[in-house]
C-alpha cells in the first residue's frame, strides 16, 4: 500500500496495536523493556529517520529530540490524554504534530479517583490489614477505628474537563453536593443537568436529601469541602495565566477542613509533597489518596511512605488507567492503544485530506493553521 514502509519507534509495548500497524506494512520497533528508554535512545533512534514515534508520559520530548529528527519526524503519537512531557511549543516550532488518547480513559479514571476515595474514607487498606493481621479481637461500635461516609458528603470537583465531569456523575450516584472550580470553563449545562438530575431523584424519593451542583471560587471550594478531588493538566508558570504546579501547597492545603481528603489523579507535580506530609503529619487534613507523584515511580525515600501517616495516606502507582479495555483495546473509541495508532495513522497516511487542524487526536493543531 505503500512505496516506502512508514517506520515507527515506540518507547513501549502497546500491545496488539502494534501488530494492526505492521499489518499496515509500517515496519515498527518496541524498545523491549518495561522501563523507560534513555533519552539518549530516543534521540539515537529518531536519527536514523523514522517518521513516527509512540511515546507514554515517562518520555521527555523536546527541542533536542525534534532536532535530531529534523527532516524525518513527522508525528509524536502519545499513549496518555496528559502531554506534559512533551514540550509544545517546541514541536509547534518543529512543526510537528503530536496526538493524546483524551476521552478513552475519562470514565476509567474518573471511577478510580471515586474508588480511591471511597477506600481512603472508609479506611479499607487498614481494616483489611488488621484481618489479615489477625488483630480483628471483637466487633465494638467505634473500636479499633471508625471510617468517614461519602453518601451525603460534599465534595469539590479541581478542574471540570473530560475527568472532572465524569466523576460528577459518579458523586452524583452517590447523592453528594458539588462544588465545582475551574478557571477556564465552566460548563454550565453540565451542571444544570446534574442538577436536574439530582432533584428528580429526591422528587420520586430514590433519594432523601435535596443535593446541590454549583460553581464556586477555588478559597471556598477547600473551605467548604469534605472531600477534595483534583482534575487538572500540570501547567508551569508562565503555560498559562492559572498554573497548576503545586496548586496544592501548605497555603490551600490549611484551607481545608481538619476533616477533609483530598484525592489526586492528575499530576504529581500539582502537589507540594512535602506540604501535603506536613498536613498529615500534623492532621491539618484527615487524608489523602494519590495514583501520581512528583517523582515516578515513588522513590524509596519519600516522606509520603511514613509508616505514622499510613492509615490515612493512600498510595498507588500511576494506575487510574490501567484497566484492560481502556489500555489495550484497539477500538480508537474503546482503548487508548488503539486512540494512540489512529492518530499516527492519520498523519502518516495523510487522512483528513492531509488537514491536519481537522485530525480528532491532534493536540497541537494551533501549529498548522493558515
Ligand atoms: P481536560 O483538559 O479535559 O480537563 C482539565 C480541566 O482543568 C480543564 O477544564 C481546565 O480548564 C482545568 N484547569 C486548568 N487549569 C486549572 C486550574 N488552575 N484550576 C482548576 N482547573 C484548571 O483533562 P482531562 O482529560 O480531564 O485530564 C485531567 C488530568 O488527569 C490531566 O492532568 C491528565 O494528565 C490526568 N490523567 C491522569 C490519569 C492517571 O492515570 N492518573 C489518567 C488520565 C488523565
Amino acid at each position: 500500500m505503500m512505496n516506502k514502509p512508514f517506520r515507527v519507534f515506540a518507547t513501549c509495548d502497546i500491545g496488539e496495536a502494534i501488530q494492526l500497524l505492521r499489518a499496515r506494512g509500517y515496519e515498527v520497533e518496541v524498545y523491549p523493556r518495561p522501563e523507560a528508554p534513555p533519552k539518549s535512545l530516543i534521540i539515537e533512534k529518531v536519527k536514523l529517520g523514522i517518521d513516527g514515534l509512540i511515546t507514554t508520559l515517562r518520555d521527555p520530548i523536546d527541542a533536542e529530540v525534534f532536532e535530531a529528527s529534523k527532516g524525518h519526524l513527522k508525528v509524536v503519537a502519545q499513549f496518555a490524554v496528559g502531554f506534559d512531557n512533551i514540550n509544545r511549543a517546541d514541536a509547534n516550532r518543529y512543526k510537528v504534530p503530536f496526538t493524546n488518547t483524551a476521552d478513552v480513559l475519562t470514565e476509567a479514571t474518573a471511577e478510580f479517583a471515586f474508588f480511591m476515595l471511597g477506600s481512603l474514607a472508609r479506611k479499607m487498606w487498614p481494616a483489611e490489614h488488621l484481618t489479615r493481621e489477625n488483630q480483628w479481637g471483637y466487633w465494638h461500635p467505634y473500636l479499633p477505628f471508625l471510617g468517614d461516609e461519602v453518601t451525603g458528603k460534599t465534595i469539590a470537583i479541581i478542574g471540570t474537563g473530560r475527568i472532572g465531569l465524569a466523576m460528577i456523575k459518579k458523586c452524583a450516584g452517590f447523592d453528594m453536593n458539588m462544588l465545582c472550580y475551574d478557571p477556564a470553563y465552566e460548563n454550565r449545562d453540565y451542571v444544570k443537568a446534574i442538577q436536574e438530575v439530582m432533584d428528580l431523584r429526591q422528587a420520586r424519593g430514590i433519594s432523601r436529601e435535596k443535593n446541590w451542583i454549583k460553581y464556586v471560587p477555588f478559597e471556598q471550594a477547600l473551605h467548604e469541602a469534605d472531600f477534595v478531588s483534583v482534575h487538572v493538566p500540570l501547567l508551569r508558570t508562565g503555560e498559562t495565566a492559572t498554573p497548576t504546579y503545586h496548586l496544592f501547597n501548605e497555603k490551600t492545603l490549611r484551607m481545608m477542613k481538619p476533616t477533609a481528603y483530598l484525592v489526586n489523579t492528575s499530576r504529581g507535580p500539582v502537589v507540594d509533597e512535602v506540604a501535603l506530609t506536613q498536613a498529615l503529619r500534623e492532621n491539618w487534613i484527615a487524608g489523602a489518596a494519590l495514583d501520581v507523584y512528583e517523582k515516578e515511580p515513588l522513590p524509596a525515600d519519600s516522606p509520603l511512605r511514613d509508616p505514622a501517616i499510613a492509615d490515612r495516606c493512600r498510595l498507588m502507582p500511576h494506575f487510574a488507567s490501567a484497566a484492560r479495555i481502556t489500555r489495550l483495546s484497539t477500538d480508537p473509541n474503546k482503548g487508548m492503544a488503539g486512540r494512540c495508532a489512529q492518530g499516527l495513522i492519520d498523519v502518516l497516511e495523510d487522512n483528513y485530506a492531509g488537514d491536519i487542524t481537522k485530525m480528532p487526536y491532534v493536540v497541537n493543531k494551533e501549529a498548522f493553521g493558515s
